[in-house]
């Protein structure tokens, strides 16, 4: 089995997060994507909306994609969030090949996170540049003889953020554009983000 973990704070998750799943679902030619929500990303200095939102927002997004499911694992775990510690989890329960996906601006922090060398023992790092970024600046952060563990996963650049869409939601802007229409009604449902 070839999977690819996405993690992320997913708040909310929107039409970028399933992008990078499909393409790397076709480029690495993936059996699955797992979508893993953080409980709290380290490197983030806000906290984030609650965890049950963030996943069903996940669930409901993802609801109709056979090759795409969402684990709870960093939720349950709680506390800081690491990928090392998942990868190693999810290595024990279900032994495959995993990749770990991320858009490049996620990857510019490598060096910060929790034993990083190891992580690249558990799984191979697949990275979309999001717009504006090239490769090569992006690589840079990943010591140079790890580099080769490091796939890139070509994407028709989608500029949106779960930081704009926060932004939109509470200047009460549209965001149909970039969610899909399940997610969009749950936000409004719940009255999340200030909508
Ligand atoms: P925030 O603005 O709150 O940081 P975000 O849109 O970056 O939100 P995250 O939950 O932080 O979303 O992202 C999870 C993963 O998805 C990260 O690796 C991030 O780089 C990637 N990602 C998010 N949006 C895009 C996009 N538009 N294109 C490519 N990758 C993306
Ligand atoms: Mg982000």
């Amino acid at each position: 089995m070839r999977i690819g973990i996405l993690g992320g704070s997913f708040d909310p998750p929107h039409n970028g997060h399933l992008a990078l799943a499909r393409a790397a679902l076709e480029h690495l030619a993936l059996d699955e994507v797992l979508f893993v929500p953080v409980a709290r990303n380290p490197l983030k200095r806000f906290r984030p909306s609650k965890a049950s939102h963030r996943l069903e927002m996940v669930r409901l997004m993802i609801e109709g994609e056979p090759q795409m499911a969402v684990s709870d694992l960093e939720i349950r775990r709680g506390g800081k969030s690491y990928a090392v510690d998942s990868l190693i989890e999810l290595n024990m329960a279900r032994p495959a090949d995993y990749w770990f996906l991320l858009g490049a601006d996620a990857l510019k922090d490598f060096a910060s996170w929790k034993q990083p060398e190891r992580l690249l023992h558990l799984c191979r790092i697949a990275v979309a540049l999001r717009p504006g970024q090239e490769l090569e600046p992006v690589l840079r952060a990943v010591p140079a003889e790890l580099r080769s563990m490091v796939d890139l996963v070509p994407m028709p650049p989608l500029d949106i953020s779960s930081t704009d869409l926060r932004d939109k939601l509470s200047s009460g802007k549209a965001i149909a554009r970039w969610v899909p229409a399940q997610v969009a009604a749950y936000i409004s449902e719940n009255h999340l983000y200030g909508s």
